[in-house]
């Protein structure tokens, strides 16, 4: 039998984690990424170019299966170029209503899903209206291309209201959103697969710091019946509306087991990364499957997984090797402030002793 060959647009660590899962599965994938050492270059075949270089795109989309992307930021005209030879899943759609956090809003808040309140900002004007609508404290955002917090301002006071219009208006259009007093920041990874077989991991709960992720927990602590639903819900709505197959990571604001949906992301997921080691299946394997129509695999989790995010800069491999439990992830990358490194997943069957691990662990690998 052919292998399956599958194409991935961005060549990222979540690419070489689709790779990896993609080895397991005999199948082969094929990145295309601006960086000549994108890390997925390491663990399958790399072709560099920029994404608007069509004549380099038919050659990366020559004999591949199906077409899916690691990375948001693949201009939609790319994504859609590609559709016309190749299957690409997530759907275009997908990627478009993701790019854009005011249609990704709108489609919330269409399906019923609560988010916290918004308002578009066209022009300076627009934003006086929209601070006076929804009051102050709020958060304003670039519509487009935001991620891991950048390209945004918080406004606690009027003051501030000029700064952050200077500072942001260059990359408008904007939107603003009351800025919300959360209990805690959750996610729910979910996969739909060609055929409509859905299937979702249980919550998650994450601690970010300047806008970066830095922890996972899976199962969320504390989690209820009720807010388990709400994400589910929220996602499974999401992926039947957008027609959808491959991995999809909703992301949400507990404020008092009310869950508010902040983004979405049409690709695996960062607070997914302890299913490589904390669930039967991971979601790796899962968006493979999904996007070539196989059946879904296991979403439980063996155990109670905690994930700590290697940012910028981490231990040797030596001390990173000697913490209890400890199950290491690094993804080849040269260490740069604020970039993602690797990841250290501990998994046990008890809380309160994954609760100690952790709590070694956090303080050998995390700055103070
Ligand atoms: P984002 O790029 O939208 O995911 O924002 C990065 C982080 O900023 C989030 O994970 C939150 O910690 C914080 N944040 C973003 N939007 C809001 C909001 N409307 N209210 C409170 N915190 C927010």
């Amino acid at each position: 039998m052919r292998r399956a060959t599958i194409g991935v647009l961005g060549g990222g660590q979540l690419g070489r984690m689709l790779a990896l899962a993609g080895h397991r599965l005999g199948l082969w994938l094929r990145f295309y990424d601006r960086a000549p050492d994108a890390v997925a270059g390491h663990v399958g075949e790399l072709q560099v170019g920029e994404f608007t270089d069509a004549a380099r795109l038919e050659r990366f989309a020559a004999g591949l299966d199906v077409v899916t992307y690691e990375f948001e930021n693949v201009p939609i005209d790319t994504a859609r170029h590609l559709s016309r030879l190749v299957a690409v899943l997530p759907a275009p759609i997908a990627l478009e209503q993701a790019q854009d956090r005011l249609r990704e809003k709108d489609l919330f808040t269409r399906l019923g899903i609560a988010t916290p309140p918004f308002r578009d900002v066209e022009s300076r004007a627009a934003l006086d209206l929209a601070v006076a609508d929804l009051g102050l404290p709020a958060v304003l955002k670039t519509r487009r291309l935001g991620y891991d917090g950048k390209g945004q301002a918080v406004l606690r006071g009027p003051a501030e209201v000029d700064r952050a219009w200077d500072r942001l208006a260059g990359s408008a259009p904007l939107i603003l959103e009351s800025l919300v007093a959360f209990e805690r920041e959750v996610s729910i990874i979910a996969a739909r697969s060609t055929r409509g077989e859905v299937a979702f991991y249980p919550l998650v709960e994450n601690e970010h710091r300047d806008g970066i992720l830095r922890l996972s927990r899976c199962p969320a602590p504390r989690s209820t019946a009720p807010v388990e639903r709400q994400a589910r819900d929220a996602a499974a709505a999401l992926m039947a509306a957008m027609d959808y197959a491959g991995v999809l990571t909703v992301e949400f604001f507990d404020v008092g087991g009310r869950l508010l949906a902040n983004e979405m992301a049409p690709r695996v997921h960062n607070s997914g990364h302890w299913t490589i080691d904390g669930a039967a299946t991971s979601q790796f394997e899962n968006h493979l499957r999904a996007i070539l129509g196989l059946p879904l695999g296991d979403c439980s989790p063996t155990g109670h997984a905690a994930m700590i995010n290697l940012i910028g800069t981490h231990p040797p491999l030596e001390r990173l090797a000697a913490i209890p439990g400890a199950r290491v992830h690094l993804y080849g990358k040269e260490p740069r402030p604020g970039r993602k490194l690797g990841h250290v997943t501990i998994v046990e069957s008890d809380g309160g002793v994954l609760a100690r691990r952790l709590d070694e662990a956090r303080r050998s690998v995390l700055p103070p």
